[in-house]
C-alpha cells in the first residue's frame, strides 16, 4: 500500500473553517427539493463565515444527461448562491467532478479491504439487485474469503464489485442535527457495493471519501439518505476519520401524500421563472419550506436569510409546498421593487403584449401594484392591442350615474374635446377632460366611466381613461370612441323600436 498517497491528499484537506457542500448528480434540471438543499447548505457557510462547495456527482454513468450541469450552475447562479470552490473554479482539493476524481476512490476501497472492513464480490449480480441492497449477505461465499483466495481471483482477472463488509453483531449510532440520535441494528444493514465493476464508487461509497477528503464539516441532505448513513458512519470509523456534523431535512411534497416531482408535473425551479416568480421570492419562499425563522417576520432577503438562519429552526416535518403562498410572496416581492427594476423585469412581457412605440415606462408604473406575477401581464393589456368585443351593459354604472343613453351623450361630449387635442399627453388629456366637467358641472365619474369603457372595452383595466387614452394615441382613441357612439346608438335605436 501506497501510503504517501493517501498522505498527500490528508495533507491538502482544510482545516478550521465550516466546509458544506452541495452535491447535486447532475439529472437535468432543479428541482425545489434540490435547490432547498443548496440554500440551506450555503446558509450554514454563509453564517459561519465559512466555505460553500459545489461537487457534481455523476458517477451514475447511466443517467448521464447532456448539458445536465449546465442547468446546476444557472439555477444555483441565478439564485445567488455563489460557491466558493467547484468545478468550474476550482479550489484546494479539486477536482470536484466525481468522474474526475475516478482513479482515487479504488486505492481507499482496497484499504478498507486491508482493514477488513470490505471485501471483494465476485458474485454476478444485476446492478440493480445491487443498489437496492436486495442481497443475502449471510450467503455470500465471497464475504469469508481468505484473502489469499480474493488476491488470486483478482489478479487472475475475474471481474468484482468491492462490498462493505457490515458486522453481523451490534448497532451503530450516528447524531443527526434535526433527528437526534438514530441507531440501526448492523443485522439491519447491507453488505453495500462501494466499488462497481466499472470501476467508478457507487454515491454510498464516494460521498464519504469525498466529503472527507474535501474536508466537509456539515452535510445537509434529504432525509432518504438517513437510513444509510450508519453505513457511512462504519465507513469513516473503518477509516478512523471524524464523520461530519449531518442534517438530514424532510422532503418537500405536493400534497401529504406525494413528493414534489417534476416527472408528475410540479414545477423546477426554471419552470418557476418562467412561470414569473422573482428569484428572491422563489428562494426567500423555498427558504421557509422546512424552515422557521424564531419571529412571526417572513420576507427576508438572502442576507438576511444568511443572518436569521439556524439550524433549530428546521422542521422534522415535511413541507408542503403551496404554490399559493408562493404567489402571495411573489406579489409582495413585486410591489417592493424599485419602478426602474420592475420596468426592466416587465418590458419583455409588456413589449411582447402592446403596438410598438407604447409608453412601456407608464404601463409598467400602472401595473406594478396589480401583478402577482410578471407572467399575469400580458393579459391585462391585450385590450391596448386590439378593443375586445364587448356589450353596451357595461355602460351602466349605478357609481358613475351612467347608463346607455348618458355614456352616449358623454362620449358625444367628450369627442370634440379630444379632437381639439394637438399635443397628445396625458397631462393634456386629464385637464380639458377635467375642465370641460367642471364648466358643465358634469361629475368626473359620469364623464370618465364612458370613456374608458368606449377605449378599453372592459371594466376593470390598469390606468384610467387618461392613461389609457394616451397610451393608445388620438387616432385609436378617437377610432374606439366612434366605435362605442355607434354601438351605443344602435343600441338606443332598437330599444325604442
Ligand atoms: N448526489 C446526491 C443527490 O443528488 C447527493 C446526496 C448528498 O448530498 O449526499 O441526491
Amino acid at each position: 500500500m501506497d501510503m504517501k498517497f493517501f498522505e498527500e491528499l490528508e495533507a491538502k484537506i482544510p482545516h478550521g473553517e465550516v466546509r458544506t457542500r452541495f452535491a447535486p448528480s447532475p439529472t437535468g434540471y432543479m428541482h425545489v427539493g434540490g435547490i432547498r438543499t443548496a440554500l440551506y447548505t450555503w446558509l450554514i457557510a454563509r453564517k459561519a463565515g465559512g466555505k460553500f462547495i459545489l461537487r457534481i456527482e455523476d458517477t451514475d454513468q447511466e443517467r448521464f444527461v447532456e448539458g445536465a450541469t449546465d442547468v446546476i450552475y444557472s439555477s444555483l447562479r441565478d439564485a445567488g448562491l455563489t460557491w466558493d470552490e467547484g468545478p468550474d473554479i476550482g479550489g484546494p482539493v479539486a477536482p470536484y467532478v466525481q468522474t474526475e476524481r475516478r482513479g482515487l476512490y479504488m486505492p481507499f476501497a482496497e484499504l478498507l479491504v486491508e482493514k477488513g472492513c470490505a471485501y471483494r464480490c465476485f458474485c454476478e449480480k444485476t446492478e440493480s439487485e445491487e443498489d437496492s441492497g436486495n442481497f443475502d449477505r449471510a450467503e455470500d461465499p465471497c464475504r469469508s474469503l481468505t484473502k489469499e483466495e480474493s488476491d488470486r481471483r483478482a489478479a487472475a482477472g475475474e471481474p468484482y464489485v468491492i462490498r462493505q463488509k457490515i458486522p453481523h453483531e451490534g448497532s451503530t449510532t450516528f447524531h443527526d442535527e434535526i433527528f437526534g440520535d438514530i441507531s440501526a441494528p448492523n443485522a439491519d444493514l447491507d453488505d453495500q457495493v462501494l466499488m462497481k465493476r466499472d470501476g467508478l464508487p457507487t454515491y454510498n461509497f464516494a460521498n464519504v471519501i469525498d466529503d472527507h477528503l474535501m474536508g466537509i464539516t456539515h452535510v445537509v441532505r434529504g432525509t432518504e439518505y438517513l437510513s444509510s448513513t450508519p453505513k457511512y458512519n462504519l465507513l469513516y470509523e473503518g477509516f478512523g476519520w471524524e464523520p461530519p456534523v449531518y442534517i438530514h431535512c424532510s422532503p418537500v411534497m405536493r400534497d401529504a401524500q406525494h413528493k414534489l416531482s417534476k416527472r408528475h408535473g410540479d414545477p423546477t425551479y426554471d419552470d418557476l421563472l418562467a412561470q414569473g416568480y422573482l428569484r428572491e421570492a422563489i428562494i426567500n419562499y423555498i427558504a421557509l419550506l422546512g424552515w422557521s425563522p424564531a419571529g412571526e417576520r417572513e420576507i427576508f432577503s438572502l442576507s438576511e436569510l444568511a443572518e436569521a438562519f439556524d439550524l433549530k429552526g428546521i422542521s422534522k416535518s415535511p413541507a408542503i409546498f403551496d404554490i399559493v403562498k408562493l404567489t402571495y410572496f411573489n406579489s409582495e416581492y413585486i410591489r417592493a421593487l424599485s419602478p426602474e427594476k420592475f420596468l426592466e423585469l416587465a418590458r419583455p412581457y409588456i413589449t411582447k403584449a402592446v403596438p410598438d412605440g407604447m409608453d412601456c415606462e407608464l404601463i409598467a408604473s400602472l401595473l406594478q401594484q396589480r401583478c402577482e406575477k410578471l407572467t399575469d401581464i400580458p393579459e391585462q393589456l391585450t385590450f391596448l392591442a386590439s378593443l375586445p368585443d364587448y356589450g353596451t351593459e357595461l355602460y351602466v354604472n349605478k357609481k358613475s350615474k351612467t347608463d346607455e343613453a348618458v355614456s352616449l351623450e358623454m362620449l358625444n361630449s367628450v369627442k370634440p374635446i379630444l379632437e381639439g387635442i394637438d399635443v397628445w399627453t396625458q397631462e393634456n388629456i386629464h385637464d380639458k377632460l377635467i375642465a370641460y366637467a367642471e364648466a358643465n358641472e358634469i361629475k368626473n365619474a359620469k364623464l370618465l366611466w364612458p370613456l374608458r369603457i368606449a377605449i378599453s372595452g372592459q371594466t376593470v383595466t390598469p390606468g384610467g381613461a387618461f392613461e389609457i387614452a394616451y397610451l393608445l394615441g388620438k387616432d385609436e382613441t378617437m377610432k374606439r370612441i366612434d366605435k362605442g357612439v355607434a354601438l351605443l346608438s344602435a343600441f338606443l335605436a332598437e330599444r325604442k323600436e
